[in-house]
Parts: C-alpha cells; structure tokens; sequence
C-alpha cells in the first residue's frame, strides 16, 4: 500500500491544490468534500492521471458521527501519514450584527471540524508513529479582522490547537503545523472587492491555491522533519 495524504475540502481551491500537490509528491489521496460532487470527481480524475489512487470521503467535517463513520471504516485498513485541515468557509458580519447562526457555524466547520477529524486519525498516527497534520489558518487568526470575528476566532483557536497538539504529539514522531494564507484567489474571495487589500499587500498581489499548497508539500515533506508548532505565513508580506 502506498502513502495517503486525507485533505477536507478538497474539491476546489486551496484544498484542491493541495490534493493535487501531494498526490504529485506520491501520495494517494482520500479526498473529503460536502456538497460539490462533480468538482471533487474531476479533481479525482486528475489525480488518478498523475498516476495515484483517490477515494473521495463525502462528509460534512462539523458532523462529528459523519466523520466518525466515514473515517472509521477505512482506519481499520490503513492510516494516512499526512492530514491536511483545509475545509471551511466564511459568513462575513458586523459583530453587532452577526447571528447565531453566523458565529455557530464558522466555529463549527473550522473549530469542531479540525476536532472531529483530527481526532479521528491521531491514534492511528501515534499506533505508527509517524505523522504528519497541517491546518490552514489565516491572516485573520493571526492579527483579527473586522467583520470577521467569528472567523478570527476560529482561526486562532485552531492556531493554539496547533502549537497544543504539536507539544503532545512531538515525541511520537507526529509533527504538527498551520500554514497561514493571506488573500488568495480562490472562490472564497470571488465576491471581495480586492482592490483595497491588494495595495496593502507588499507583493502587490493576491496569492494562487498553488503557491499556498507549496507550502504545505513543504510541511509534508522530509526537508520538513525539524519543523513542529509553527505557523507558516504565505501571505505576500501583508503580516509581518
Ligand atoms: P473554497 O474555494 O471556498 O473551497 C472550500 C472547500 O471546503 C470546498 O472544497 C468545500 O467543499 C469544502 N467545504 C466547505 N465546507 C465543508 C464542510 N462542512 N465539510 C467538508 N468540506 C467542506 O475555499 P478556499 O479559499 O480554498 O479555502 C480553503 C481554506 O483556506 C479554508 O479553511 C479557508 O478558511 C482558508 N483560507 C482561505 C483564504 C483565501 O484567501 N482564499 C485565506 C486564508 C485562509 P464543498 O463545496 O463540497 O462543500
């Protein structure tokens, strides 16, 4: 059996860089979505054409006994050596403003969605110690954003679940990262008006799903094997 790289969100944009990265790096892919199944078969297919194997996992990463059925099956088979926490969304307000709904949501997809799957895979990963987890967090989480308070929120928790989880784990060989994206051009930031953040941005543009998923082959790979607790910024020099 060949290595396996598990990416939650995989079906576009960052997650699907990513998916497509490591599966260029010999990785076979479980590849998780929620709801775009076309976009996750097509990304498959490209997978499958640079010559690794793909599973797609439809699961919702806020549901914790979806994970749990999903995941449990095919643990008992074999144990990825890379996770990537990528899957999430934003629902942008005024904190004044924002609902229940807004605030619960982001938390629950980010925050409880890193917990439900993560959780799933670390004993596999101490069973064989060996590992790899990389979380995609955000400029957001690291200096807070108006209108993004939920979003920072989750952000930055996920960056202390990081650096918490990266203490626990060291000495099992399981070695544990965030990559932190400023503005990339994903579907996430189709409805911005970018114009704004660009001029504050030193490269003086925004960053591809690719030049982030760099980064996290990085992470994943044997140049990596000193590398626990850190966020990697890859935001152009807009935080620094
Ligand atoms: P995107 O293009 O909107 O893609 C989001 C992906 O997440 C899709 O594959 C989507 O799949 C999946 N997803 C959403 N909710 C899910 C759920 N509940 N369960 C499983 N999968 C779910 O977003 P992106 O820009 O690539 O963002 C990816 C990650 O990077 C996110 O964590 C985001 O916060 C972070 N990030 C993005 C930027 C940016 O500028 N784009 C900056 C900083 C951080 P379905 O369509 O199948 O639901």
């Amino acid at each position: 059996m060949g290595k396996v790289a598990l990416v939650t969100g995989a079906s576009r944009g960052i997650g699907k860089a990513v998916a497509l990265g490591l599966a260029q790096d010999g990785f076979d892919i479980w590849l998780n979505y929620h709801s775009s199944h076309e976009a996750a078969l097509s990304v498959k297919h490209e997978i499958e054409s640079i010559g690794q194997s793909c599973s797609m996992l439809c699961f919702n990463v806020a549901d914790g006994p979806a994970c749990k059925e999903v995941l449990g099956k095919l643990l008992q088979k074999q144990t990825p050596e890379v996770l990537v926490n990528n899957a999430g969304f934003t629902r942008d307000a005024i904190f004044g403003l924002m609902s229940d709904e807004e605030w619960d949501c982001v938390l629950d997809v980010h925050l409880n969605g890193f917990y439900h799957v993560t959780r799933q895979i670390v004993p596999y990963m101490i069973h064989q110690r060996k590992g790899r987890i990389i979380s995609i967090v955000s400029v957001s989480g690291q200096t807070g954003n108006a209108g993004q308070v939920n979003y920072s929120a989750a952000k930055a928790g996920l960056i202390g679940a990081t650096k918490a989880l990266a203490r626990e784990l060291g000495k099992r060989n399981i070695l544990v990262n965030a990559v932190a994206p400023g503005l990339i051009k994903t579907e996430m930031t189709d409805t911005l008006s970018t114009r704004e953040y660009v001029n504050a941005i030193p490269l003086n543009r925004m960053g591809t799903a690719e030049e982030v998923a760099g980064c996290v082959r990085f992470l994943c790979s044997d140049w990596a094997s000193y590398v626990t607790g850190q966020v990697l910024a890859v935001n152009g020099g807009l935080y620094l």
